[in-house]
């Protein structure tokens, strides 16, 4: 699966976010392929693109996206050093495939602060540090164990050794690993170190239901996210967890009242969902309607093999159809006779949204 870790320090929200996503979420019964873990939550993909393809081809079953949140506790002051749960922490942390990171944009008197007052640029900075000093622990192992090797003339290690002095002298000025340019074989190399700030991160600011706006403590985190390019999603988790618990009805209900289209958990979904760097195809037919998940940038057939390995081996052609084309024409059959669909073969690189029969041998 694809996993999102949620991190920031103690009191933040984590958790009431956490407990809101996966309450909403997909009960683990209904995977017992998978073994799911107290703290790994799977979420389904609000689309509504979805339900109008449920509409149109009138299925047995729809199959909405899915993705992993990982509640990550244990962060504080010192953590690179072995406070806390130190090295547990760091261990979940180091499973993910991107951060999301809460930060407190709420004051409440009841909720203790662990710095003693709400400050999200100081907290921020707290969070980057442990992270940037735990891989600087990692890298700098790592230049050990290249030097050896490199002694006797490897010449992928000596390529190794050079590239990880980079990576630490960056770190070693305070900046994030992602944001170094490593071409793709640099990126290759380092990948087994599996560094925290090399994963792509993004900001949750939990506020107060009255904090969207005019809030000092939410400009600062957009002012930190606007300088590192990354995305803020502006959330009051105390109200998601209420929202969370309602069912549908009640839940449409009380979203109107508040003014709002969706809970601010679909949002926080789908920015984790782009954040992987991920996206949807569909499969819409009689039997089921579905949405898989792909990489950005999946071939054709990468994208088959996603169904079934042998839909990739057998790969033959796609049968492809944009979802705007199979909304505006009504379906299937009107975008075939409106000419809609296209053939792709083996070098077509997918769209998001593409609406997909694939032709393959057995
Ligand atoms: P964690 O340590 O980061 O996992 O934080 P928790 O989710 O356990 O939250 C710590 C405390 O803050 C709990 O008492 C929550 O009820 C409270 N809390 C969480 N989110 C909000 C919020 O949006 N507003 C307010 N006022 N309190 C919140």
């Amino acid at each position: 699966g694809f996993k999102c870790g949620i991190v920031g320090l103690p009191n933040v929200g984590k958790s009431t976010l956490f407990n809101a996503l996966t309450n909403s979420g997909i009960q683990a019964e209904n995977y017992p392929f998978c073994t799911i873990e107290p703290n790994v939550g799977i979420v389904e993909v609000p689309d509504p693109r979805l339900q109008r393809l449920t509409e149109l081809a009138a299925p047995n079953k729809t199959i909405p996206a899915t993705m992993e949140f990982v509640d990550i506790a244990g962060l504080v002051e010192g953590a690179s050093k072995g406070e806390g749960l130190g090295n547990q922490f760091l261990a979940n942390i180091r499973e993910v495939d991107a951060i999301a990171h809460v930060v407190r944009c709420f004051n409440d008197e009841n909720v203790i602060h662990v710095a003693g007052k709400v400050d999200p640029a100081s907290d921020i900075e707290v969070i980057h540090t442990e992270l940037a000093l735990a891989d600087m622990d990692t890298v700098a192992k790592a230049i050990e164990r290249a030097g050896k090797r490199a002694k006797s003339g490897d010449k992928e290690q000596i390529k190794l050794k050079a590239v990880l002095e980079r990576v630490f002298a960056h770190l070693d000025t305070g900046e994030p690993v992602r944001g170094l340019d490593l071409d793709k074989d640099e990126k290759v190399l380092i990948k087994p170190l599996c560094l925290m700030t090399a994963k792509p991160t993004m900001y949750i600011a939990n506020v107060d239901e009255s904090g969207f706006e005019n809030n000092p403590h939410l400009d600062t985190v957009m002012g930190i996210a606007d300088k590192e390019g990354a995305d803020v999603v502006v959330i009051c988790a105390a109200l998601e967890s209420e929202i969370a618990e309602l069912e549908d009805d009640e839940k449409t209900e009380f979203l109107s009242e508040i003014g709002q289209e969706e809970p601010g958990l679909d949002r926080v979904i789908r920015a984790g969902y782009a954040l992987l760097g991920l996206q949807t195809y569909f499969t819409a037919g009689k039997t089921e309607v579905r949405a898989w998940t792909i990489r950005v940038g999946y071939t054709a057939p990468q994208a088959a093999g996603v169904i079934h390995t042998d839909f990739q081996r057998g790969f033959i052609r796609a049968e492809t159809v944009s979802y705007a084309d199979y909304n505006q024409y009504g379906g299937e059959q009107g975008a075939k006779e409106a000419g809609r669909f296209r053939l792709e073969g083996k070098e077509y690189v997918m769209h998001d949204g593409d609406v997909v029969h694939f032709r393959f041998n057995v």
